[in-house]
């Protein structure tokens, strides 16, 4: 199988009475200003938590200077602190869900830069344009086309090396966010563009925020430390907190849209299926652990990622209730919703997805005889 080019031009069909009659549903449920604030006060007493826990430990590492057990203990704390910044702050922000104002969440949204190290702006058009838009779609959403490295969708040319891909994906997925505060930012930048999205160059305030947030960050994360710790120590405190942070948002991504159960597709069939955008993305996109209180309040309600992708820019504090109307409604008209009851079973989905696609197209050999 050869991984074909894909043309510039793809579009869904739109409309169709599964996303007709759940947005009226979901519309319905948010009518209520009470309903709204609540989800809104949930979403900000979590923004306050996810900060203070990186100040607060960020600030023990720096003018505590603890030993090694509660350092490691505020390390611990800064990374939990950035994982929280990033599921439940950063995205929503982005995706224009934390407030009404465009110009605010793009503020907020800047906390990726200035606090995880990588830019909104690239954010943006690799998440929110290429990732939402065009869902495991070969070529372009960005989050798939990870060839030579990862052969995680069936178009992908198969390679030798793919064989081992359920074992060395997991050291390549705690190095994802040094990728995007370093290479992946930069190439975004000099390519213009984002798999088959384009990038159009940062002006003015985009520019400004670009720079001053890498230049923050790099303050905070590197350069004070530097004048606390002796060059190694801060090696290593930087590589952890990095790998941490990056292992959880990689798995959070694969577990919902790299596993056995969701759909990969072709710009060529996508045309040739007809089938209309919200169906694709249900039926591209699995939840997992809904009934788990913890990794729903850790993830930013991204275990619930079917209602993430139908609904970005609704908060995702609201996300339990509505799956409850997308789920209805998907089993009204046979469209296929997988939820994941546990996080064992949705981790040997995706093992088991990386294990089957590693060994497609290495060659058999026949005896003869
Ligand atoms: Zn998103």
């Amino acid at each position: 199988m050869k991984s074909r080019l894909a043309p510039k031009k793809l579009s869904f069909e739109q409309g169709g009475s599964f996303i007709s009659e759940t947005r009226l549903e979901v519309e319905l449920y948010l009518a209520s200003r009470r309903t709204r604030a609540w989800g809104r006060a949930q979403l900000y007493a979590k923004t306050f938590v996810a900060f203070a826990l990186l100040a607060v430990s960020w600030a023990t590492l720096i003018f505590v200077r603890p030993g090694v057990a509660l350092g490691l203990v505020a390390l611990a704390g800064a990374a939990l602190g950035a994982i929280l910044v990033g599921f439940c702050v950063q995205h929503d922000a982005n995706h224009g869900a934390y407030f009404r104002s465009r110009r605010f969440n793009h503020l907020m949204g800047w906390s990726s830069d200035s606090l995880l190290g990588f830019s909104s702006y690239a954010w943006r058009v690799k998440h929110n344009v290429a990732h939402h838009t065009y869902t495991n779609v070969e070529g372009y959403d960005d989050d798939i086309n990870q060839a030579p490295f990862i052969r995680l969708t069936p178009t992908t040319q198969p390679r030798w090396w793919y064989r081992l891909q359920h074992i060395y994906i997991w050291p390549l997925y705690c190095l994802m966010v040094l990728r995007w505060q370093t290479g992946a930012d930069i190439a975004a930048l000099i390519r213009g563009r984002i798999a088959n999205s384009r990038m159009h160059p940062p002006k003015r305030w985009d520019l400004a925020g670009l720079i001053g947030g890498k230049l923050v960050f790099v303050t905070w994360a590197i350069a004070v430390p530097l004048l606390v710790y002796p060059w190694w120590v801060v090696l290593a405190g930087y590589v952890a907190f990095t790998m941490a942070t990056s292992l959880v948002t990689a798995t959070t991504f694969q577990l919902a849209h790299c596993v056995e159960e969701a759909d990969f597709a072709t710009p060529e069939g996508v045309a040739a299926s007809g089938k209309p955008w919200a169906v694709h993305e249900v039926e591209s996109t699995v939840d997992f652990c809904p009934r788990n209180p913890v990794l729903t309040w850790m993830l930013g309600g991204l275990n619930y990622q079917i209602e993430h992708h139908l609904f970005p820019r609704v908060p995702h504090t609201h996300y339990p209730r509505i799956a409850q109307i997308v789920r209805r409604n998907a089993a009204k008209y046979g469209v296929r919703y997988t939820a994941q009851p546990s996080l064992l079973r949705a981790l040997r989905s995706h093992h088991r997805h990386l294990r089957a696609l590693g060994r497609q197209g290495v060659p058999v050999e026949i005896e003869m005889g």
